[in-house]
């Protein structure tokens, strides 16, 4: 290093590089709030990202060289060891992003939820583990609190991320799983949690006392289950708040981290998804009709609501492709209302396709999206924006519910729970409450979908039996390509 630029000397530039690296992150998450910006806040996401890289080499560089403990390692060293395990890190990563279907993204998502979780739980232990670690007075029991709260907010995003991944792959049924004295039991686990905080903080020395770690590890123990129970006993129709939930839990966890690991980047990115996780619940509750008080306590769903409960609806009326095609062809307003099925079947190109034969012929064509169709928040406005559908054509539930009884037909291209007027009629239903688009409302309703089967809350769906709806049954992408070659015969 040379004299003008000392490892002491350092601490003003990476302070600057972070500082630019958390502005970039504020304007990535301003980006991806809007269709039109949603490019460009990826990319200053990533030019944040790539700074704070670099910035945190640094330190680790500087950490390295400063420190009096670590005679053992020089900068060449750590420089090696952070570069090899990033490089392993970033090439599995890079991997399972290239490799992962578009369906298996919500269940990615909830396993890297649950990455980060865990590297909070070690960052507390291995803060807790420190020799540098401060031992007595204010200092310390500030410290033991951060370490005790990472840790708790961690082991409770770990496994309530790992449940929701399990549930999300399908791997775990999706139903509620509700053990006896729910509530009380979660309760107790956080009284429990505040008991052995104040004992874990009654050690003088700790980190050097072992006995410590016996409280530390008690907690440990109990948020895992926590963070376990939290999620299972959440029904299908009330996994996208979850998914939301732990997506704040985890920027949560990422800033108790920083604070452990004197990381000022770590704690304002941490808390920007924290916050912003927290907000998109919010919205969520919002569109789901729940509250967003029960959601924290984790009280929410429909607590021993008969799912899947099997009744008489009468008999459904099938449709198939020419004769869809035709009631298109004669309609002047027709709404798309796509849903997970669209997903699976990849039916978008084909729909957006669909789309502008039926806009050439001038019919007004426009698209009913609901809040958490598909499984992953805005997975409907990814996949038609993919296919390059116009952003104007493309409206809110709230937006498009009071035109539909003005619309000659409406396609349900693979939705089910949100058109579900149980959710407005039963209400016992697992989904009672929760807003839907309304499409019965519309002279025609054309559902595509395999089979009569439930929605991913396992409820039936009256729709499937009204008089003015047809099923169209096949896989959406095949269904909807017939239906574009019987329109251009
Ligand atoms: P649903 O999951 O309710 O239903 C999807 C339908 O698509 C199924 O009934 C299925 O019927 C049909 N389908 C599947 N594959 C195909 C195919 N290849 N071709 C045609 N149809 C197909 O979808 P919605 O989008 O309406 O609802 C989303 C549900 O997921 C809600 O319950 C929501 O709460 C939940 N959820 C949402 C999350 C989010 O963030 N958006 C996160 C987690 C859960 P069939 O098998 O007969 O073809």
């Amino acid at each position: 290093m040379s004299d003008f630029l000392t490892w002491d000397h350092l601490d003003g530039l990476i302070a600057g590089l972070y500082i630019v690296a958390g502005v970039l992150f504020i304007a990535a998450l301003a980006g991806l709030s809007k269709h039109e910006s949603a490019k460009s806040g990826n990319i200053a996401g990533m030019a944040g990202m790539g700074l704070a890289l670099v910035a945190t080499l640094l330190k680790a560089s500087q950490n390295a060289e400063l420190d009096p403990y670590d005679d053992l390692r020089g900068v060449g060293v750590t420089l090696l060891i952070v570069l090899l395990t990033m490089s392993v890190g970033g090439s599995i990563g890079a991997w399972r992003a290239r490799t992962v279907e578009m369906t298996g993204m919500p269940e990615l998502v909830a396993m890297l939820h649950s990455f980060v979780g865990l590297a909070a739980v070690l960052v507390g232990y291995n803060s807790f583990l420190d020799p540098n670690a401060p031992t007595v007075g204010a200092e310390a029991t500030i410290h033991d609190v951060e370490v005790f709260i990472g840790v708790f907010i961690g082991a409770v995003t770990f496994t309530g991320s790992i449940v929701a991944n399990l549930k999300l792959s399908g791997r775990m049924k999706s139903s509620p799983v509700v053990l006896p004295h729910r509530h009380l039991l979660n309760l107790c686990v956080i009284l429990g949690s505040v008991a052995l905080l104040f004992w874990f903080t009654s050690f003088d020395g700790y980190a050097a006392d072992h006995a410590a770690l016996i409280p530390l590890l008690g907690m440990t123990a109990l948020a895992l289950f926590l963070g376990f129970h939290l999620v299972a006993a959440i029904g299908g129709g009330d996994m996208p708040v979850v998914v939301s939930m732990l997506n704040s839990y985890s920027g949560w966890a990422a800033a108790a981290a920083g604070f452990l690991l004197d990381n000022d980047l770590l704690i304002i990115t941490g808390s920007l998804v924290g916050s912003s996780g927290a907000i998109l619940s919010y919205i969520m509750c919002k569109a789901m009709n729940r509250s967003f008080i029960s959601v924290i306590a984790g009280g929410f769903g429909s607590d021993g609501a008969v799912s899947g409960e099997v009744r008489d609806y009468g008999e459904h009326r099938e449709i198939q492709a020419d004769g869809a095609g035709d009631l298109l062809a004669n309609a002047s307003s027709v709404v798309i209302t796509p849903g997970y099925g669209m997903a699976v079947a990849q039916a978008q190109y084909p729909v957006a396709e669909l789309t502008a034969k039926l806009r050439a012929r001038g019919i007004d064509v426009r698209f009913g999206i609901h809040p958490v169709a598909g499984r992953l928040p805005g997975h409907m406005n990814v996949l038609l924006a993919e296919a390059k559908v116009p952003y104007d054509i493309v409206l809110e539930m709230d937006e498009i519910n009071d035109d539909l009884a003005d619309v000659d037909v409406v396609l349900v291209i693979g939705a089910n729970d949100t058109v579900n007027p149980a959710a407005l009629d039963e209400p016992g239903s697992p989904i009672a409450g929760m807003p839907v688009i309304e499409v019965w409302k519309a002279h025609d309703v054309i559902v595509f979908k395999r089979s009569m089967a439930t929605g991913y809350a396992g409820v039936q769906n009256p729709l499937f039996f009204k008089d003015n709806t047809q099923m169209l049954f096949g896989d959406a992408k095949d269904k909807v390509e017939e239906i574009i070659r019987n329109l251009s015969t």
